[in-house]
């Protein structure tokens, strides 16, 4: 008898037929003999939704209030599949995120679990029911309700596989696994069989919604073995391994991520001490700084631009704004028509010819490079974002990523 604790995220638990299709799942694998423990997101696009209603009605929308908004969505869902899960005939009890023992720091939107405890779900299990836990919420400190962010069931399962010794960590989704790039942009896009947690996090740090890179982050340090897997059928999904690529490919996937934009500070002194002024007064701001670029320097003057989510361009402006004259800067241009497209590969490290590859690609194409930034297994392009699909599609076939790694011709 193997434990397994079922993520299933809000296309899967979309509407009442999705619903009791969970449910038939959950009577399928306990016949099987196999102990079950769901976690589930709100449904559909609820959360959108309720973000969207609390903006219309309010300004400030308050983290406390926001938290036990949100929380609301998967905590509907929780109850509907258990009235589902008992109209099979199966016991079950839905929990919130504090019944099943998630405590948290007190950021609201963004909580992190300082601990779990979940007492409650061990004992539901002992008594033969299935439990359906809430995602994405826990209990601060200060007893209030806390949302862990987007995304945050995965993190949630990922939590209770590792506390409750599960077996494995299934991840169901509206896609049969983690794909070579996104399959709504490249229709012959592959399902990949395995990925290792270091490819995995780079396409998750690089615009891959699926999992949630703290889940990832996760699973890895706590050797959570994780599936990711459809909702819709019981063929084997992607399974996340520590070790490199069992398929050995030079390279994984290509992602991109259009939630960036670029600022340029201008014009600044080319002297010792600009390039530290400017990055620590954007970090006193807590502005996420990306990837960074200088240009070559002209009679004592250079351009520096940098990357930065978009819901942090106005606070860079402030910040920026305070210093261009220290600086010399004679201007700063934000731009947020840009996306970044990814390609990932824990064999590139030892292919050399694989980022001349990508640029010619790019450049076959009549797309032009503004940035580049690479780590030991990924290079990064900024591109105009009108371009970015064009881009993923090119680089997919150049690479022949559609191909199973053992079929591909040497690049
Ligand atoms: P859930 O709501 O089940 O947690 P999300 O909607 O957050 O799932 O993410 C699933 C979506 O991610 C898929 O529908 C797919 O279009 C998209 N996606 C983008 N890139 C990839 C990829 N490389 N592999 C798999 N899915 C991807
Ligand atoms: N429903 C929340 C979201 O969409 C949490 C989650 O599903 O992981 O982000
Ligand atoms: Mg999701």
């Amino acid at each position: 008898m193997a434990l397994y604790v079922q993520k299933f995220g809000g296309t899967s638990v979309g509407d009442p037929d999705r619903i009791r299709e969970v449910a038939d799942h959950v009577a399928r694998c306990r016949k099987r003999g196999d102990e079950v423990v769901l976690v589930v997101s709100a449904m559909g696009k609820e959360t959108d939704e309720l973000i969207r209603l609390a903006e219309q009605v309010s300004r400030a929308t308050p983290g406390r209030e926001m938290d036990m908004l949100i929380t609301g969505g998967e905590r509907k869902a929780c109850a509907l599949v258990s009235m589902a899960l008992h109209d099979k005939g199966i016991e079950s009890a839905s929990f919130t995120g504090s019944q099943a023992g998630f405590l948290t720091d007190t950021t609201h939107r963004n909580a992190k679990i300082l601990e779990l405890n979940p007492y409650r779900i061990r004992e539901a299990l002992a008594a033969g029911r299935v439990p359906v836990v809430g995602g994405s919420q826990g209990v601060s400190a200060d007893n209030d309700v806390t949302f862990f962010g987007r995304g945050g069931s995965d993190t949630t399962a990922v939590a209770l596989a590792h506390a409750l010794g599960a077996d494995a960590c299934e991840l169901y989704t509206d896609v049969p696994g983690v794909f070579t790039t996104d399959p709504r942009v490249v229709a012959d896009a592959r399902k990949m069989d395995r990925i290792s947690f270091d490819e995995l996090l780079e396409m998750t740090a690089t615009g891959c919604p699926k999992p949630a890179m703290r889940s990832v982050e996760l699973a890895r340090s706590r050797g959570v073995t994780l599936h990711v897997r459809s909702a819709f059928s019981w063929v084997p999904g992607t399974w996340v391994t520590e070790e490199a690529s069992m398929e050995r490919a030079i390279i994984s996937a290509v992602t991109h991520d259009t939630s960036e934009a670029k600022m340029t500070v201008s014009g600044v002194s080319d002297r010792p001490g600009v390039a530290a002024q400017l990055f620590r007064t954007l970090a006193d701001a807590e502005v996420n700084v990306d990837m960074i670029v200088q240009n070559v320097s002209e009679e004592g003057r250079t351009d520096i631009s940098f990357t930065l989510p978009h819901e942090q361009i106005s606070r860079a402006d402030d910040a920026v704004a305070a210093i261009v004259d220290e600086l010399g800067s004679d201007a700063v241009i934000a731009d947020d028509d840009i996306a970044r497209v990814s390609l990932i590969g824990a064999g590139m490290k030892s292919n050399p010819g694989v980022a001349a590859t990508m640029f010619e690609t790019l450049s076959d194409n009549g797309i032009n490079i503004e940035m580049i930034s690479t780590s030991a297994i990924r290079i990064s392009c900024v591109v105009r974002q009108a371009q970015a699909e064009a881009a993923v599609a090119a680089l997919h076939a150049a690479f022949q990523l559609e191909k199973a790694p053992e079929d591909r011709t040497d690049i």
